[in-house]
Order: C-alpha cells, then structure tokens, then sequence
C-alpha cells in the first residue's frame, strides 16, 4: 500500500511506524519544520524540552507500550511530583489526601464530599454514563456546593472560560478517573520517542517531509487519493490518514458545512517556557484558583526533573486555553508577558523579571476540543466521506480526554482497520 499520513504528531508518526513495520510504502506530510505536533520540543540548555508542559500516566499504556518497543522503556522514569493551589493569595499545597482535607477552603463536610465524590469517579469505570450532563451539575450534586465552588469550579472556569458551565461531565470523569499520582516522563524528552519513531519510519524506507501545509484532498478516481501542498506540491496515495485538527480537515477536503466533520469545537493553547535563576514555587504544578488571573496553570518543570538537564536552569511554564480571538492568544508575546509579571508577583510576591534569563512562545489554535453533553454524537467516523481516506483526529478521542497515550492507541486502530498493520 501507498500511504500518505498528514501530520507527524504523536497520532501521524505511530500510524507511520505501524504501517512501515507492516511492509507499506509511507509519505507523512507535515506543515511545521519540527517533528511531535502539540508534543514537539524547543531546547533548553542542550536538552529537548516540550513547548507545552507534558507528562504521562501509570495508566497509559498504550504510549508507555510503544516508548518500551522503541528501546526508551529504560529512560521512562516516573516521578511523584507535588501540586499546589492559588487560592486568595496564598499558596496552598494539594497533593497527598491529608493536604486535600487540609485544604482551609474546606469545611469538614466539603473535604468529606470532595474526597468521597473523587473516589466514586475513580470506581466508576464506564465515562459513558456521564454523556449527557455537566460536570458542574455533577459537582455541585455529589462533591457540594463548597467543594465545587473552592476547587473544581475555578479550573474548569480558568481551562474553559465562559464555556466551563457546559463542560460534560465525561469529560471530568476522564480526568480523574485514569489519572496517577505518579508522572512519568522520558529522560530527554518526548522529543526522543518522536524521533524515534521517525528514524524506524525512515529505516523501513517511509519519510516524513517538513513544510508541506496540506491545501486540498480529492478523490478523483476510485483507485487514489491526491493531495496537494501549498508550497505546489502534488501527491497520489492508495490511502490517505488525516491527523489534523478537523477544521483543516473539512476545509482541505471542501466537505460541506453540515458535515459533521465541522461540529466540533475546540479552545487554542498559549504557553510560555520561562527560564529562570531561581525557582518560582515550591511545587511542579500550580492550578490558579483565581478567574481574574490571566493564566489557568504555573508548572515548574524542573520540580519533576532534575534543573542539571538544564544547564542550570529552572524551568516554568505559564500557559492557558483561550478562544483563538482572546487578547491572551493575539497579543504580542513580549507584550504578554509584561502582562504577565505582576500577577507572577502575585503567586511569589518575591518574583522578579531579572530572574528570567530567556523566554519562548507557542501558541497553537486547536488545542483542547471542548466536550460538552452529548459530544458522542459530534464525532465524526473514522471513515470519511471519501473512501481512500481516513480521519483520526485528537478531538474524536472520547471519553477520554486527549493525549499522547491516546493518540498513539487511535494510531493503532485506524492503521489496524483500513488494513495497513
Ligand atoms: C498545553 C497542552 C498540554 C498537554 N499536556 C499533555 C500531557 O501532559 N500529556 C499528554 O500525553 N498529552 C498532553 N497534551 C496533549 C498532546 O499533546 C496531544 O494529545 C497529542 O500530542 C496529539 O497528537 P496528534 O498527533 O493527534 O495531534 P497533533 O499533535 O496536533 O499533530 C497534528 C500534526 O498535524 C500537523 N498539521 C496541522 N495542520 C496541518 C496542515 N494543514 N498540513 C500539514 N500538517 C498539518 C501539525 O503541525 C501537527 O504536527 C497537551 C496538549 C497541550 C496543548
């Protein structure tokens, strides 16, 4: 088989190595000039380190599977990293189940009901019962108005916005339910395992091509697709995998607009990477639990891993989610972060811009699908309305929330049903 994939995110490179392992002939057309999607890497001191904070699970399976195939299983080190919360104005630890019932917003009560109502999500196995309602409906029911209000409310308003009060609750299942303490993270980075997976493609004969932005897709005949670049390229598969977020999809396909294809919705992404001297907080994650914040979450990367990896340097994130028309994702990025650094100084009031010894930017404008009640009946099939090509697509993983581990176990389901694996 001639196969062409678009995109060498996590979903794109494991169908490409699925496919090349399987004796099919591969072309993965990417549009950036760097391997790993929302999962690629800048780096620091020498050393890969993604442009967005990113950590797996004990309960990931399926990418801790393919990290142990590609020879990395040994550079996978899990770590029980600390979280804290911002709560007004002061910094609270969160993160064993004696800090949570400590936590002072809560009443007895509260620190009863948000413990119990946790640990009824993580028995709960089948997310799909949580289909059609909210989560805050859900809170406010089973964790109390006080639990809702102090904790998850802030998050989900600070991840989601205005949207936070339609959120499904499946969504909020899936957070809790398969998520571990425990974090587990490659020595060197994610970056490893993308390139990894590039070098096996590249071993059994595939390539992976930089700078080729998908324009069209069309099926003129029955026996081919073709795809066309923006930079004039043209190509011609037996089979096409699409792993692009579904805009780009539908657009590049001129699919009609009531194609189910278009429904979904997602939020962008935008993350500093800060460099510092010295660190910020005293835990690896921060949830800010103040809406009037402009930023949801401060994650000290090097509160997990060792700053020597480095050079030195300490390492914080401040990122969000925002709708792609929000100042936070328009603005300037040097702008932005002036913006930033008084409320910086808010969570260390001892915070100093001559701390930060060099910044980087990324923003991405489809990064987290919003997942509202009924959101099983927005996802499109795999299979599309053209027969040769395929769509697998972050936003069609329900219930659980997107990932790599579940970018890497949709990779193995649609090269497994259009038969190239
Ligand atoms: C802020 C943030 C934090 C995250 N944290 C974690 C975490 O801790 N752990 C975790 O496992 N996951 C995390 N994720 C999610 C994870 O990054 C994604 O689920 C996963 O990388 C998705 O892989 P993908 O290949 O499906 O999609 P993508 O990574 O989006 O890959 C799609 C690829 O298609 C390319 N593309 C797009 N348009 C075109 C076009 N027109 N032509 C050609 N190519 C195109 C893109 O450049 C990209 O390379 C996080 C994501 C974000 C945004």
């Amino acid at each position: 088989m001639n196969l062409g994939i678009i995109g060498a995110g996590a979903t794109g490179l494991t169908a490409a190595y699925d496919a090349v392992k399987a004796g099919h002939d591969v072309t993965v057309l990417e549009a950036a000039d760097e391997l790993g999607g929302l999962a690629a890497s800048i780096e620091v001191g020498g050393t890969p380190l993604e442009r967005y904070y990113h950590h797996i699970f004990r309960s990931d399976r399926a990418v801790i599977e393919l990290i142990e195939e590609l020879g990395l299983g040994d550079d996978l080190r899990f770590h029980r990293p600390t979280t804290g919360i911002f709560r007004e104005g002061r910094l609270h630890p969160f993160s064993t189940p004696w800090e949570m019932l400590r936590f002072p917003a809560f009443s007895p009560l509260d620190a009863v009901r948000f413990a119990a109502s946790s640990a009824a999500l993580k028995v709960v196995r089948d997310g799909e019962r949580f289909n059609d309602g909210t989560a805050l409906a859900w809170l406010r029911r089973w964790a109390g108005h006080g639990a809702t209000r102090s904790v998850w409310e802030p998050l989900l308003r600070g991840k989601f916005g205005d949207r936070a009060d339609e959120i499904s609750m499946a969504w909020l299942w899936a957070r809790v339910h398969s998520r571990t303490f425990e974090l587990g993270y490659v020595h060197g980075g994610f970056q490893r395992v993308y390139a990894a997976l590039a070098d096996a493609v590249a071993t059994g004969g595939g390539k992976v091509e930089f700078g080729k932005r998908l324009a069209s897709i069309r099926q003129p005949e029955t026996d081919h697709v073709t795809v066309t670049t923006e930079d004039g390229s043209s190509y011609s598969f037996d089979q096409l995998i699409v792993t692009t977020p579904q805009p780009v999809f539908a657009e590049a396909a001129g699919l009609p607009e009531d194609s189910t294809v278009w429904r979904n919705q997602y939020l962008g992404a935008t993350c500093f990477v800060l460099e510092l001297d010295r660190s910020v907080i005293p835990y690896y994650w921060l949830n800010v639990n103040d809406t009037e914040f402009p930023f949801l979450a401060v994650v000290e990367h090097t509160r997990m891993v060792d700053r020597s990896e480095y050079g030195g340097k300490h390492i914080v994130y401040v990122g969000n989610y925002v709708p792609r028309d929000d100042w936070r994702f328009t603005t300037d990025p040097a702008e932005l972060l002036d913006a930033y650094l008084p409320w910086l100084r808010r969570v260390n009031p001892d915070f100093d811009r001559s701390w930060i010894t060099g910044w980087r930017f990324s923003r991405a404008p489809f990064a987290q699908p919003v997942v509202t009640p009924g959101y099983r009946n927005l996802i499109p099939a795999h299979s599309t309305p053209m027969s040769r090509v395929t769509l697998a697509t972050m936003a069609q993983i329900y219930p659980h929330d997107r990932g790599q581990n579940f970018a890497v176990a949709m990779a193995h389901r649609v090269t497994k049903m259009i038969g190239a694996c």
